[in-house]
C-alpha cells in the first residue's frame, strides 16, 4: 500500500507544483490521476519515488517511510516502485532484452556485460515478462526497430521484472495511437489484478481514465480537486 500525506513541492524557480496532496492507493487498484497540463501530476509521481525531491510531506510504501531514505536504502526502495514513462526511456541502440534487464542493475551495453552482471535467473525472468507483455520472440530486436506500442511494452516489462510493490505510470499513452493506448491500458490493469499490486497512472485522456480506473483523482494547480469513482466524475462534469 502507498500512503502519501500532504506532499509538497516548490521548485527552486518558485513554482508551487504541489501544495499538499494526500492519497492512499491499495491492493490491486488502478488509480488514474487526471488534470490539465501543469496541474502537478508528473511532479507527484516523481516525488513519490524521489526522482524529484519533495519539499514537504511524507510517502510510505508498505509501512516504509520513503522520504527519509538515502543511498542504498533509497535504491532498494525504488526497485519496489516500477516506473513507466511517457517517452518509454529506452536505450535505443540496445536490444529489447538488454533494455529489460537494465532496469534491474543499471546500464548494460553488451551481452558480455550481461554474463558478468546477471545471473541465469534474471535472464529467465526477463523471458517470462517479455512473454507476458506480448513481446516473446522480440528479445534481440533493437529498441529503435519497434513501434511505439511495442516500446511501451518493453517499458512495462522492465518495470515488472523486479516484482515491484507498485507501478507508477506517467502518461503512458500520450505518444500512442488509440488502439495501442487501449492495449497498454488493458495490460496495466491486468497486471494490477493478477499481481495484486496497485497502479497509479497519470493520464490526460479522461475517457481512458473513466474506462480503466477504479478511482479517479483530479489535480489542479497543485491541489486535489476531485476524488471518486468514474461514475462520480460524470455527475460533476
Ligand atoms: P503535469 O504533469 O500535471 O503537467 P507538472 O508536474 O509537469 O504537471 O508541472 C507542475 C508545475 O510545476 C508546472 O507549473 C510546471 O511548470 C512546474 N515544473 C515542473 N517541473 C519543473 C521543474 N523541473 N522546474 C521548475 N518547475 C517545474
Ligand atoms: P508534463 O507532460 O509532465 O507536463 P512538461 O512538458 O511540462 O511535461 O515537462 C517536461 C520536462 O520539463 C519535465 O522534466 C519537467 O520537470 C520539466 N519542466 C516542466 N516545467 C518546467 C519549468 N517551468 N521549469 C523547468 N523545468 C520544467
Amino acid at each position: 500500500m502507498l500512503s502519501v500525506t500532504d506532499l509538497q513541492k516548490t521548485y527552486p524557480s518558485g513554482d508551487e507544483a504541489l501544495k499538499g496532496v494526500s492519497l492512499d492507493v491499495t491492493g490491486s487498484e488502478t488509480v488514474a490521476m487526471i488534470g490539465p497540463s501543469g496541474a502537478g501530476k508528473s511532479t507527484f509521481i516523481r516525488c513519490v519515488n524521489r526522482l524529484t525531491e519533495p519539499t514537504g510531506g511524507s510517502v510510505e510504501l508498505d509501512g516504509l517511510e520513503i522520504t527519509g531514505l538515502s543511498g542504498k536504502e533509497l535504491r532498494n526502495a525504488r526497485r519496489d516502485m516500477g516506473m513507466i514513462f511517457q517517452e518509454y526511456n529506452l536505450i535505443e541502440r540496445l536490444t529489447v532484452m538488454e533494455n529489460v534487464l537494465s532496469g534491474r542493475l543499471g546500464y548494460v551495453s553488451t551481452w558480455d556485460a550481461f554474463r558478468r552482471k546477471f545471473a541465469g535467473d534474471d535472464i529467465e525472468r526477463a523471458y517470462e515478462v517479455l512473454d507476458r507483455v506480448g513481446l516473446g520472440g522480440h528479445e534481440n530486436n533493437r529498441a529503435d526497430e519497434l513501434s511505439g506500442g511495442q516500446r511501451q511494452r518493453v517499458g512495462i516489462a522492465r518495470a515488472i521484472l523486479q516484482r515491484p510493490k507498485i507501478l507508477l505510470v506517467d502518461e503512458p499513452t500520450s505518444s500512442l495511437d488509440p488502439e495501442s493506448s487501449r492495449a497498454v491500458m488493458d495490460l496495466l490493469t491486468e497486471i494490477a489484478a493478477e499481481d495484486d499490486i496497485p497502479v497509479l497512472i497519470n493520464i490526460h485522456e479522461v475517457d481512458l481514465a473513466e474506462e480503466y480506473a477504479g478511482r479517479i483523482v483530479g489535480l489542479r494547480d497543485g491541489q486535489k480537486v476531485f476524488e471518486g469513482g468514474p461514475d462520480d466524475l460524470d455527475e460533476t462534469a
